[in-house]
């Protein structure tokens, strides 16, 4: 990229003057202005181009620019730019069957909305429509989105000043067996206690109150955090044994972030409803959507769904998904993606655990990883607070500076380093990232007590 300090300006100021910008005190931040990006790759006016270790916001899952979806979009637009939702339509029709066909046997349907949050606002809709019941139990440490119920599903420090939205919504702890809610000793018994918690808080809240459960397959943004063994087959038994329907949010990692299509595949489990977005199209296109199984579905059969949107099935997003799957065929996406994390990325970052002492934990699947840096291995103090801010999140940013420093975007939050690339990323690329990140350690390295 060559640098260019009057589009930098002009495009700085229009930001600033005019864009009011997401989860953000508006004075304190300065957005960084992208020129343009192809594949794992994005650059600046300044010259400067970045890997993007973070794929966006976790969704760009086919890099920038890719030219099969690129022209998917340009034929849709050319041949029928819209279409409102109450009508057929081919594009919108062939994206929802291609999507059935990956769900499990007896998910025939689909709802389409324009993100994740609504997708998951939809499923608690069906949910509570189909039982009768209408509070949802959510993790802490879960981000389920921004609008009222969404976010008031969610786990983190986004709900707090948007309470109270949904009075129905109440919060279980998750299993996370490096801080271990329940002092677990292993994963069997994390599982154990964790289920156990589980249970007691369905009871105390009432069975007959409850119509939904909704958990991230893998926590995304709130720590990657992979559910051990038995955990979400355990989710099921007490949703089937409570009435209760079991809604998994796949937004983060559906469509291939783990080396396969849905999340909850590599757990030996089915869902009630499939909330999913991001990965669908690679965010070309704003797009997301609940999958519903038979049973669901078949209640609204002859009774009316309360329930759309304007958008719902945009042709415009709906090709860019039916042109996912052809690439995710083609170019095998998902055994690469496979491949990938445990060639590459498990013992690259294993390494580095045993390397740095600001290491606490590596873990992760497919190309989905996080790091959690800590001050002390031994008391698993976190390198800085929960939900650190300011002085107090300097360490993750002198990081993140380096990183980007050496030509790499980083996805941090909190105390940790997600590694999260775009899934076509050259295993080039990836090394080079991973040497990056192995670099910008040593900074972390050096708040760590000796
Ligand atoms: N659910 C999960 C797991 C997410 O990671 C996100 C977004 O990051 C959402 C829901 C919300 O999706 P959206 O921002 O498209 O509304």
């Amino acid at each position: 990229p060559v640098a260019d300090p009057a589009a930098d300006a002009a495009v700085r100021g229009d930001d600033r003057s005019h864009v009011f910008h997401s989860w953000s005190a508006q004075a304190l931040i300065d957005p960084l202005p992208v020129a343009g990006g192809a594949g794992a790759t994005f650059w600046d006016y300044a010259g400067n181009s970045y890997l993007d270790f973070s794929s966006q916001l976790v969704n760009l899952n086919l890099g920038h620019q890719h030219p099969d979806l690129v022209a998917a979009i340009q034929e849709q637009a050319g041949r029928l730019a819209t279409i409102q939702p109450s009508m057929a339509n081919d594009t919108r029709g062939e994206l929802a069957r291609r999507i059935s066909e990956i769900a499990p046997d007896g998910f025939s349907k689909v709802f389409f909305t324009n993100g994740g949050a609504d997708a998951n606002e939809n499923a608690v809709r069906m949910a509570r429509l189909v039982t009768g019941k209408r509070k949802v139990l959510a993790m802490y440490r879960s981000y389920h989105g921004n609008t009222s119920t969404a976010i008031t599903l969610t786990g983190d420090p986004r709900r707090w000043a948007n309470e109270p939205a949904d009075a129905s919504v109440v919060h279980f702890f998750g299993p996370y067996a490096y801080r271990s809610p329940f002092h677990a000793a292993s994963p069997e018994q994390e599982t154990e206690r964790a289920l156990a918690h589980l249970e007691q808080t369905i009871i105390l809240e009432g069975a007959s109150t409850i119509g939904a459960i909704i958990i991230e397959s893998v926590v995304g943004t709130n720590g990657v955090l992979i559910p051990p063994p038995g955990y979400l087959p355990g989710v099921r038994e007490l949703c089937d044994r409570y009435g209760i329907v079991y809604i998994a949010d796949e937004v983060m990692v559906g469509f291939g972030r783990l080396g396969t299509w849905w999340g909850f595949e590599n757990f030996d489990v089915v869902p009630d409803l499939i909330t999913f977005a991001k990965g669908v199209n690679s965010g070309y296109v704003p797009l997301g959507g609940v999958v519903i199984s038979d049973r669901i579905a078949a209640h609204f059969d002859t009774v009316s769904f309360p329930g759309g949107l304007t958008y719902s099935g945009h042709p415009l997003a709906c090709a860019p998904g039916i042109a996912t799957f052809e690439v995710f065929r083609r170019d095998g996406i998902l055994e690469r993606v496979r491949d990938l994390g445990e060639r590459v990325v498990r013992p690259r970052l294993e390494q580095m655990a045993a390397r740095h002492p600001s290491v606490g934990e590596v873990r992760g699947l497919g190309l989905f990883w996080a790091i959690e840096l800590v001050r002390d291995r031994q008391s698993r103090e976190p390198l800085v607070p929960f939900n650190a801010a300011g002085a107090d999140a300097a360490p993750m940013a002198a990081f993140a500076a380096a990183c980007k420093k050496a030509g790499l975007w980083p996805f941090t939050h909190f105390n940790r380093v997600h590694v999260a690339p775009p899934l076509i990323v050259s295993e080039d690329d990836l090394v080079r990232g991973l040497d990056i990140i192995d670099r910008a350690l040593e900074v972390t390295d050096a708040e760590v007590a000796s």
